[in-house]
């Protein structure tokens, strides 16, 4: 029998790279397309096809897509920080909604079976009152240019499929955390605090109203339970929309405090305003793929733990160079 063939795109990225080796120990063929623009190489194992190609070349997607011929597309690249669409929403709309438009006029002109989007929970239901969960049939609202391109696709999606029959599944993620977070980014608290208290550097709290509070509440969901939604989403052949969370909502500071326990350090923190673009709160519902046999199987201080080990393990590596 034919091995089923998966282009991800983003692959070399954060929570790409973890969703590659997921379908590879499936026993999937592997694609990655990726401009290596956040994602490294060093992320990717080395039995997978790498096309090093921009999203926003409309002929370098289409030769890729001819070349490695997916059945399914894993689509995770984007533009993924609310703080850089908020400064630049022209490139974050390049990326998001030209680049993914030409990445599905590939995938209908070769026949592909289905497109998986990597979509967000964390940006696009705007703010949800605090004793509630948004589920997928909560009102989109988004707030920032990012929640804005990521809702603009996922409509585009609805045409494609209406117009062109190219079926999709959308997977709305909270926000997700684990080993190879870029800890320099502006996204990812969790890699950004880890990686500074790792290092003995203070760390900035971002305020949920007010500079002094607890900072925003969110949803955190360990990146190899995001990994093995993206594999029933695709083997189940799941169709519509599905949130990817755990139901629970943390604060910046409850997130601070816990890893700070585990670390065993009194960390230095600078009390900050409120970032623009940032939500107060955002908590998934997950149940709707929770029905389906998913649910999050690393709870959130062993997520943690296996966080900072790699982390640790990391900066060693580094210090050896
Ligand atoms: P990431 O920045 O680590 O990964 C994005 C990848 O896309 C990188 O490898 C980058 O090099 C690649 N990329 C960016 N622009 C590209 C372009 N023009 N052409 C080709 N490749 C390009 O971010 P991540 O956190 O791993 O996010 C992966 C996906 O999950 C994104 O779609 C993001 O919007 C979504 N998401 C992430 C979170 C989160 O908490 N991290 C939450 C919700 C949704």
């Amino acid at each position: 029998m034919e091995r089923k063939r998966i282009l991800v795109t983003g692959g070399a990225g954060f929570i790409g790279s973890h969703v590659v080796e997921a379908f590879l120990q499936q026993g999937w063929e592997v694609g990655v397309l990726d401009n290596l623009s956040t994602g490294k190489k060093e992320n990717l194992p080395s039995n997978v096809s790498f096309y090093l190609c921009d999203l926003r070349d409309r002929n370098e997607v289409f030769r890729v897509v001819c070349e490695f011929r997916p059945t399914y597309i894993s689509h995770q690249a984007a533009q993924a920080s609310v703080t850089v669409s908020v400064r630049d929403p022209i490139y974050d709309a390049e990326v998001n909604i030209i680049g993914g438009l030409n990445l599905l006029d590939a995938a209908r002109e070769t026949q592909v079976q289905k497109i998986l989007f990597a979509s967000t929970g964390g940006a696009i239901y705007g703010e949800v009152p605090p004793d509630q969960k948004a589920s997928e049939d909560w009102p989109p609202k988004p707030f920032s240019p990012y929640a804005a391109s990521k809702l603009s696709f996922e409509t585009y999606l609805h045409v494609y499929k209406a117009q062109y029959d190219l079926p999709f599944v959308i997977l709305r993620y909270g926000n997700v955390f684990g080993p190879r977070q870029d800890p320099y980014g502006e996204a990812g608290v969790i890699a950004i605090f880890i990686h500074r208290l790792l290092q003995g550097d203070p760390v900035t709290l971002y305020a949920r109203r007010e500079r002094g509070d607890a900072g925003g509440i969110r949803d955190y969901i360990y990146v190899k339970d995001v990994a093995a939604a993206n594999v029933l989403a695709i083997q189940e052949d799941l169709e519509g929309i599905f949130n990817v969370g755990t139901g629970v909502g943390r604060s910046t500071q409850k997130v601070l405090q816990t890893i700070a326990k585990i670390l065993n350090v009194q960390p230095s923190v600078e009390w900050a305003g409120r970032r623009p673009g940032d939500l107060e709160v955002s908590i998934l519902n997950p149940s709707r793929l929770m029905a389906y046999g998913w649910s999050p199987q690393v709870d959130f201080e062993e997520g943690l733990r296996q966080t900072i080990e790699a982390f640790r393990n990391e900066l060693k590596e580094k210090q050896k160079v």
